[in-house]
């Protein structure tokens, strides 16, 4: 089975929005990949062996969007129990501050964000951090310009705040372009959106699927069998006709 998992999360807490999971569900979900024997690894572990033709179907990526304070307050000590390694995508000029940024759906609870003290001390402790714009926008309605600030100005400023190159991109909303996905490939090693499917060789670097966990949290053991990716088109479709008539 050549194709890898990168599993999407959020906000690790109890209030139930469609964000959020709670952290005992995120620790049943750890608990099931060791016991199950599946490999967490960092993505760029995780696209090597892909292109190589080499992986196992069980390769695992863990990513976080946001960058929530809960990251540094709870769900790192689950994954540093479990040694795991995980991706967290930050809002750069939104670190040490909340989720409040313009356009923010207000059903979505207002929640602190990670700042830069803890994301220096995480960064030691081996988590990695990717870029997820400045300010949050879908990237698809601004002009190339804005694009390409939003895109290069995130990644400059967590570069200097870490100390560490930022190799991935992660598109607010999981909303992208050929503008957009053209910027991505050539400035970072990947970008993410928001599809809902195993990670396959022929996906488009630029754009690479991810499962959002949210999706699993009731039948995370789907993970690994035949009925995941039937199950996640289903989802898929549902998610599509939702959001037409949300829009
Ligand atoms: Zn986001």
């Amino acid at each position: 089975m050549n194709n890898i998992i990168i599993l999407m999360y959020h906000s690790i807490d109890a209030s139930n929005s469609v964000i959020s999971l709670s952290a005992e569900i995120f620790a049943t979900h750890l608990q099931y990949l060791k016991e199950h024997n599946f490999q967490v690894v960092p993505l760029a572990t995780a696209l090597d062996l892909l292109h190589k033709g080499t992986c196992q179907g069980t390769e695992v990526v863990l990513t976080f969007d946001d960058g929530f304070e809960n990251f540094y307050t709870t769900a790192y000590p689950l994954l540093a129990s479990f040694q795991m390694p995980a991706l967290v995508f930050l809002v750069a000029d939104y670190c040490g501050q909340d989720n409040y940024w313009p356009g923010q759906n207000q059903a979505i609870p207002r929640m602190p964000l990670l700042n830069w003290s803890m994301i220096k001390e995480l960064t030691k402790l081996g988590i990695e951090f990717g870029a997820h714009s400045c300010s949050h926008p879908d990237l698809t309605k601004l002009t190339r310009q804005a694009v390409k600030e939003e895109i290069l100005n995130s990644r400059k400023t967590i570069q200097e705040h870490t100390g560490k190159q930022v190799d991935y991109f992660a598109y607010p909303y999981g909303a992208s372009n050929s503008a957009t996905q053209e910027i991505v490939a050539k400035e970072f090693q990947a970008g993410l959106g928001t599809f809902l499917a195993p990670t396959q060789r022929s996906d488009n670097r630029a754009n690479l699927s991810r499962v959002d966990a949210y999706y699993l949290k009731d039948c995370f053991s789907l993970l690994g069998t035949p009925m995941l990716s039937p199950y996640l088109k289903a989802r898929n479709l549902a998610r599509r006709i939702r959001q037409q008539f949300i829009k």
